[in-house]
């Protein structure tokens, strides 16, 4: 296995570092190292951080492997900084079986490029009707933790109960996508004064707000585990700081688009803006910044959504929502939450690596970047300047709501386990296993 000696690097955004990586792990992490290695890289500038952990990822495969497959998802990940992703399981079949999140899992370990950690459907078929095996699932060789109908919602309060009093017997954890479907009927965007100026169909805060009141609740009762995805509304963030005061055992995510980008975008028709939940106003957009930095909200998470063009590019009426993130949600974040000084570079750490792993209860990822350490390692150069061209992702799919802007940062490097899954800002071919 090669080796590698990384000189000068900005530990977590702090004092130049050397960092040396051997044999999978760090081996020796300190200020001008007297060592060597099969491969120096220069590192002057670039902030060392440990390897990204997203706890939303859509992979699309099995089924839509003309939007996403497993391999082009987890390349698009490396290219990101992400050594590990949840697998999203609203595939074709729906990741409700033992069987199916095998299947991705097994996908990940061939594909080499990140870790893929697959989540299991909480209803059969995400019909809201009826539990998935969840024993079954966390039992299986892909140890499933995390349970989500992502893409809809578990409103049947009993399902939802239900559910939150299995996972609690191993630790499992129920990410909701908070989502009242009757207060969403015909959701063309966020409900508010564009939505009313465009004549286009609400998706109001309250739907969001009125599952997550319930769900933190029930989460309270049951004395289960709750993650709330998305989390893209003011009040949301209030509930979630109120039930956190509570002591309850409850944790959220926000992606990157809705920490930049507000519903005023929608004015140009362009489906790049469709996403659910949708974009909010410049109100919410900042408190979710703040709640990001003061820890309310623990993770962000991309709900990368790759679609393939012919459901995006058409009108905005049936276009699919979502949107790709996985290439994009670091510089975002740095534009967001780093450049604006509500974050520092060890917190970005937290957010994007330590607590979703925690979260998701992965081992051996999210780990700090200290001697002994599996060697997950993500190179970031903050100060590159350059315009995002979607001809050049490694995701399949070419629907991102930052084509043609100028965001800050670039990946130089991440490495899985000591192997380089990316160098100089290009994909390396995994030569060895991981
Ligand atoms: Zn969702």
């Amino acid at each position: 296995m090669t080796s590698y000696l990384i000189r000068n690097a900005r530990l977590l955004g702090g004092e130049a570092q050397d960092i040396l990586i051997a044999g999978g792990l760090f081996q020796r992490i300190g200020a001008g190292l007297d060592a060597t290695a099969d491969v120096e890289i220069d590192a002057s500038g670039l902030v060392a951080l440990p390897g990204l952990v997203d706890l939303h990822t859509h992979l699309r495969e099995p089924g839509r492997e003309d939007a996403e497959t497993v391999l082009t998802g987890t390349q698009a990940a490396a290219m990101g900084g992400y050594t590990a992703v949840h697998a999203m399981a609203n595939t074709f079949p729906v990741a409700d079986t033992a069987g199916v999140v095998e299947q991705v899992w097994r996908l990940g370990k061939e594909s080499g490029y990140c870790d893929v950690q697959p989540v299991g459907a909480v209803t059969v078929g995400l019909e809201g009707k009826k539990l998935a095996e969840l024993g079954a699932m966390h039992e299986s060789a892909a140890g499933v933790r995390v349970f989500s109908d992502d893409g809809k919602c578990v409103d049947d309060a009993v399902i939802m109960r239900r559910a939150l009093e299995y996972v609690k017997a191993f630790d499992g954890v129920v990410a909701q996508h908070a989502q009242e479907p009757r207060l969403t009927e015909g959701a063309q965007m966020n409900e508010g004064r564009v939505s009313g100026e465009l004549g286009l169909g609400g998706w109001p805060a309250v739907a969001e707000e009125a599952i997550i009141a319930r769900d933190v609740l029930l989460a309270a009762h049951v004395g289960s585990r709750l993650h709330v995805c998305h989390v893209s509304t003011a009040g949301s963030v209030e509930l979630i700081r109120w039930a956190k005061g509570k002591g309850w055992n409850v944790t959220a995510e926000v992606t990157p688009h809705h920490l930049l980008l507000t519903d005023e975008l929608v004015r140009s028709y362009d489906p790049a803006y469709k996403v659910n939940p949708p974009l909010r106003t410049a109100e919410d957009v900042q408190a979710l910044r703040k709640a990001l930095a003061d820890g309310t909200i623990d993770a962000v998470a991309t709900d990368h959504a790759p679609h393939p063009a012919e459901d995006k590019d058409c009108e905005w009426a049936v276009a699919a929502m979502g949107m790709v993130g996985l290439e994009t949600a670091l510089s975002v974040v740095q534009q967001a939450m780093v450049d604006t000084g509500l974050l520092n570079w060890e917190g970005v750490a937290d957010r994007m690596s330590h607590r979703p792993a925690r979260i998701g209860r992965l081992t051996g990822q999210g780990r700090p970047v200290s001697v002994g350490e599996p060697a997950n390692l993500v190179l970031f150069d903050p100060a590159y300047r350059g315009t995002v061209n979607p001809e050049s992702f490694a995701t399949r799919s070419r629907n991102t709501p930052y084509k043609g802007l100028d965001l800050p940062g670039r990946v130089h490097a991440t490495f899985l386990r000591g192997r380089a899954t990316v160098l100089a800002g290009e994909l390396v071919e995994p030569g060895e296993p991981a």
